[in-house]
């Protein structure tokens, strides 16, 4: 019968012969008393990890030193004379690592290189990875939390500085060198992208708020709706549209104050990984905001067609928080929005204007006044919605799930003190961008060595 169980490590030569071997643990078999001695403990997991991981370091170590056959200095040969320890962090555990000293043999050059002289980070690429990921979705001392948890202590790499450190690395390195689309990416006949701002709180005492520019492209087939009957007023059962879920997207995100530069830029590439082409027709629904359209021209160029339509759903947000408390008046107000829906924005004009005669609240007229002036700038983009819809043509954002939440609203306004700096949002958002954009499978081992470690 079995008493211990043992796990050694054994070094083999290039005949597979054994010519050394370490004990890492040993442990003794015994019933368990509860489901807590099932298998081996969290703490002797991470115990057993850093045991092995020193065994392969101890090895590797050999080869870590600078690869120079001679001095730079004056050509001699160089010795090696012993070791220094460096610092590495493995994904779960941190490790000291040797590395080897080298000597000039003719002048006093020597080489002390160390993990991070060498790679360029002390970070293994694949915990950069774990930190952004984690940082991506919970606030940097969540994740630092999150991650101590995970490795059953409290390490100094995960420390929040550090992972908000990583993360503003990566991310700036991300937004900078955005990787194209890897595989072929099939043509679109038809994509549809929305642009929307979304703000953020202000760490700058002299500013409360500033935006944030999203956009995303999909192609419209690739809404997954979801449709629930809801009962109406008078008791019948009418189809309602849920929030869809989008099955492939490409985001983009920017909190730099650059005129538009970055998230025109990122638009475009994000279009092209949908598989923009010149044969492709785009469909734009923007809030209305000037700066979105701006960024909507962006692909004019790179398109057969782009047609530009104020979003729906902003119209009727805009409606609903009208609330006049007179009710003929608020009846009026209504008839406005349903020429609008028809595509009539003179009558609904027509309307406003009657409305705003009505009124004798300042507060009501300002409101109205603001409408009027929201219908005007938008008047050519202003569409016959009722006609779209029948033709199942898109014309709101609101079936698929909205960028501005997904993106900025949930990492951002999760709890009530968090303010930002433009500096130190915008690459958290070229993370989250990536991760909603599914890339970040495919592409976080470029971007992360790319970003930390030392250039080949
Ligand atoms: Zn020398």
């Amino acid at each position: 019968m079995v008493n211990k169980i043992r796990i050694n490590v054994e070094m083999l030569d290039e005949n597979d012969k054994v010519i050394g071997s370490e004990i890492i643990k040993t442990m003794r078999i015994k019933k368990p008393q509860t489901l807590l001695d099932v298998g081996y403990r969290h703490s002797e997991q991470i115990e057993i990890l850093q045991a092995l991981q020193d065994a392969l370091l101890n090895q590797q170590s050999v080869f870590f030193h600078e690869d120079i056959e001679e001095c730079p200095k004056c050509h001699s040969k160089l010795a090696k004379k012993g070791y220094t320890k460096s610092d590495f962090n493995a994904v779960f555990t941190d490790h000291k690592v040797k590395v080897s000293r080298l000597y000039c043999t003719g002048c006093d050059w020597k080489s002390i290189p160390s993990i991070l002289s060498l790679f360029g980070t002390t970070v293994h690429p694949e915990l950069s990875k774990l930190q952004c990921e984690n940082a991506a979705t919970r606030s940097y001392r969540d994740a630092a939390k999150s991650l101590n948890q995970v490795c059953n202590g409290t390490r100094r790499v995960n420390n929040h500085d550090r992972i908000k450190h990583t993360c503003e690395t990566v991310g700036n390195y991300a937004s900078i060198n955005p990787i194209a689309s890897s595989e072929k990416v099939r043509a679109a006949r038809q994509l549809c992208l929305q642009v929307d701002g979304g703000h953020v709180k202000s760490k700058s005492p002299d500013k409360r708020s500033f935006e944030v520019l999203t956009s995303v492209v999909f192609k419209p087939e690739n809404i997954d709706t979801t449709y629930s009957y809801e009962e109406q007023d008078d008791g019948e059962l009418a189809l309602k549209y849920k929030r869809g879920k989008l099955t492939s997207k490409q985001c983009a995100a920017s909190a730099l104050s650059d005129n538009l530069a970055h998230i025109k830029a990122q638009t475009i590439v994000a279009a092209q990984k949908e598989g923009l082409t010149k044969n492709t027709h785009v469909t734009a629904l923007c809030d209305g905001a000037k700066n979105c359209w701006q960024v909507v021209n962006a692909l004019e160029e790179k398109a057969r067609k782009v047609t530009r339509i104020l979003d729906w759903f902003h119209i009727a947000m805009k409606f609903q928080n009208l609330s006049l408390k007179d009710a003929a008046i608020q009846e009026n107000a209504k008839h406005a929005k349903w020429f609008l829906w028809r595509g009539k924005p003179q009558q609904a004009l027509k309307r406003l204007n009657e409305v705003l005669l009505a009124l004798t609240e300042k507060k009501e007229k300002v409101k109205i006044k603001s409408l009027i002036t929201y219908i005007k700038n938008n008047e050519e983009h202003i569409v016959n919605y009722e006609k779209r819809k029948e033709q199942g043509k898109c014309f709101t954002s609101h079936l698929a799930e909205s960028n501005v939440e997904s993106l900025i609203n949930q990492r951002c306004k999760g709890q009530q003190h968090m303010r930002w700096t433009r500096e130190g949002l915008h690459p958290l958002m070229q993370i989250r961008s990536l991760i909603a954009s599914n890339d970040w499978c495919r592409q976080w081992e470029q971007t992360i060595c790319g970003a930390t470690l030392r250039a080949a």
